[in-house]
């Protein structure tokens, strides 16, 4: 067998890579409001990311998403694009960002090798996405979702995380614009990371949604080009978009999960929802050569865990790190 491959014989071919801690939303479901920032010499350089996809890329690694924090916070993304595009065996470049600043980067990100996006939304209404991330900022994530069409970063997905009371009311709405605007939506399940009071309110079920949805039409499974993620997919009658559900809660996906994750701190972590991580930075800043750093993320697909303990009853906070530093 060629490529990475864990214990479970999973192959791995996809790493998420947080570029950047910082935000300029703050959404209330979202741990970062209520933790303090990397110092700027914490956070991996491009040549340093380089260097490790790199190295991951003669592995087996073809696929890279850049996240954060908002990725399109940190200058000059696009050279890190660039940079990453010829790297050879890397096929894929994406992105997922809250939007606000597609507009400013869209085209230049697809000139430097971006493919495509998705971006974070959680309601069409301009009052509750101001609730919600704290900002008032859903015109430019509006404009940016345009941008990034005009641009041919396709597919844009939107990606909308369901809060029970919060904006699950807008489930329908959502769904209904796979039809009216060709969007691909997906759903996601909330995941306890350490924001109690909405941890209170509890989860709503993809199922739930799905429910919610059958009020316009039945959803037919969607078996067509999808992506890389857990996503299942499923269309909506006559509809040019797809509708996604992503269940970590409900039902966990890891018998075909795929992914490593690069902390911003360059931290190699082989699941979303367990603290296990390899320390790729202390080596890299202390010289270590292509075959060490090889061997390192060798050893983060050693310790990748059968499955994560979410549905499992564990406790809320399970995870130490905020989101915004692994890359959600
Ligand atoms: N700033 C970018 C954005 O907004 O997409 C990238 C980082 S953000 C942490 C990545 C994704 O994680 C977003 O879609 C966000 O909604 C999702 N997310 C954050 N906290 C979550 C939680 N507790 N449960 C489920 N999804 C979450």
């Amino acid at each position: 067998m060629t490529g990475l491959f864990d214990s479970f014989q999973r192959q791995i071919n996809y790493l998420r890579i947080s570029v950047t801690d910082r935000c300029n939303l703050c959404c209330i479901y979202c741990s970062v409001g209520s933790v303090s920032l990397l110092p700027r010499s914490e956070v991996l350089s491009y040549e340093e990311i380089q260097h490790i996809v790199q190295a991951a890329a003669s592995m087996g690694i073809s696929k890279v998403r850049l996240t954060g924090g908002e990725p399109l916070l940190r200058p000059n993304v696009s050279r890190l694009v660039r940079m990453l595009s010829q790297i050879e065996d890397i096929d894929d470049i994406s992105l997922t960002s809250n939007g606000t600043l597609l507009s400013k980067y869209a085209v230049e990100l697809k000139e430097a090798g971006l493919k495509r996006v998705n971006v974070s939304l959680d309601t069409l209404k301009k009052d509750r996405f101001k609730r919600i991330t704290g900002r008032d900022k859903l015109g430019e994530v509006l404009s940016g979702i345009e941008a990034a069409h005009e641009a041919g970063l396709q597919p844009v997905k939107i990606n909308m995380v369901v809060l029970r009371g919060m904006n699950d009311d807008e489930v329908v709405d959502f769904a209904g614009m796979s039809t009216s605007q060709g969007w691909h939506v997906r759903f996601i399940e909330f995941m306890p990371f350490g924001t109690p009071q909405v941890e209170a309110l509890g989860t709503v079920s993809a199922q739930e949604i799905q429910e919610r949805i059958q009020s316009l039409g039945k959803l037919e499974p969607y078996t067509g080009k999808t992506g890389n993620g857990p996503a299942k997919y499923y269309r909506l009658p006559g509809a040019r978009g797809t509708i996604g559900f992503i269940t970590p809660v409900t039902e966990h996906f890891c018998h075909s999960c795929n992914r490593l994750r690069l902390t911003s701190d360059g931290q190699l972590r082989p699941c979303l929802l367990d603290d296990d991580e390899v320390n790729l930075k202390e080596p890299l800043r202390n010289g270590a050569s292509v075959d060490e750093i090889k061997q390192l993320i060798q050893k983060a697909v050693a310790i990748k865990r059968e499955r994560h303990q979410l549905t499992g009853g564990l406790a809320p906070g399970i995870v130490r790190r905020p989101m915004c530093q692994i890359g959600g």
